[in-house]
């Protein structure tokens, strides 16, 4: 991309809920200290974009150039030309959190394409430290380590290993993906979604036949004391309080998505199980480098995430038939 200050490049605008356009906007040209410029090459849309364009996020200032999944090339230095991924949770580096090695969850921290302006445009400024070099990885696939790496930080977290069976509500992306890392880490992984499509997904594309509806009795035969670890990723309070009962003795629940309502559970359940509610936000670096590495070495079915490519131009025009479809989409990946 050019240098010329007079230069514009093409940027998705989400301008109000509901309404979203293309501009010309200037293409920056010098990215502050410690921060550097990096071409976009690659966007995945996420649930947080869908809620955005709904007006259904609860913090936010618009207009907003939404895109937080974010892969590209750096512009300047040595390394230019380099392929990232991006880590969009800038942080402050200051608070608690972050000098104690988490920030993940900074007091201050601003996801780019949240609360701040991401990457639905050409070129986009990056701390240099929220940038890690893509090797081996396409474009695409560099673009869908964020939202992998929040699962793979849910499992983590949850300390899930060999021998657990788990389970994962909400069968969509973060769903599927905290359930890939579920399984790598060697546990038996059951699903549930109220949604027919999305559990058809999670069969068919990724090998997850172990799947429930929420109106099932789960607990029966084999599965009759519980799961070991039952991650939430429904963002829904009814749903998050329905999987407390289906919690072993000796589980834990792990709150991978959010909710603004208060959640309530009987304390006296929750005790005898010795149970533990674990939040899960964000991922760190090491999430990322892990999911990097089980995407090279194969693990990480990306042909299959991958539903569909749109360009940035067409973004505007194809984003409220994408917010409808949703259900039937893994990942749609979108290329400036
Ligand atoms: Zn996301
Ligand atoms: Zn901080």
């Amino acid at each position: 991309m050019t240098r010329n200050p007079n230069a514009t490049m093409t940027t998705a605008v989400c301008v109000e809920p509901g309404v979203m356009t293309l501009d010309q906007r200037p293409i920056p040209s010098e990215a502050p200290e410690g921060w550097c410029l990096i071409d976009i090459a690659a966007i995945g849309i996420c649930g947080t974009d869908y809620h955005i364009f709904e007006g259904k996020h609860p913090f936010l200032d618009y207009p907003r150039v939404m895109g937080h999944e974010l892969s590209g090339r750096i512009v300047d230095g040595p390394d230019a030309g380099q392929l990232v991924v991006v880590n969009p949770y800038v942080s402050c580096g200051d608070c608690r959190a972050c000098r104690r090695g988490k920030p993940n969850c900074c007091t201050r921290i601003a996801v780019l394409g949240v609360h701040r302006d991401g990457g639905m445009c050409g070129r986009i400024a990056v701390p240099r430290d929220n940038l890690y070099p893509a090797e081996g990885l396409t474009a695409e696939q560099a673009a869908m380590v964020e939202f992998l790496a929040i699962g793979a930080h849910a499992v983590a977290r949850s300390g899930t290993g060999e021998g657990d069976v788990v389970l994962v509500t909400g069968a969509g992306p973060i769903g599927i993906g905290t359930a890939l890392f579920a399984r790598l880490a060697g546990a038996e992984v059951h699903m549930m979604d109220l949604s027919d499509g999305r559990l058809g997904l999670a069969r068919d594309l990724f090998g997850f036949t172990r799947t429930h509806k929420p109106d099932d009795t789960v607990l029966t035969g084999a599965l009759a004391e519980g799961f070991d670890v039952v991650f939430d990723a429904t963002g829904n309070a009814k749903a998050i309080e329905a999987g407390f009962p289906l919690v072993a003795h000796g589980g834990s629940t792990v709150l991978v998505s959010v909710v603004k309502d208060d959640i309530t559970f009987t304390d006296s359940e929750f005790h005898k199980r010795e149970s533990r509610i674990i939040g899960s936000r964000n991922a760190l670096k090491t999430d990322f480098e892990r999911v990097m590495a089980a995407i090279r070495d194969g693990h990480i079915p990306t042909d299959a995430i991958a539903s569909e490519r749109v360009a940035l131009a067409d973004l505007p025009a194809r984003f409220p038939d994408l917010v409808r479809a949703r259900d039937h989409l893994v990942k749609v990946l979108v290329t400036p």
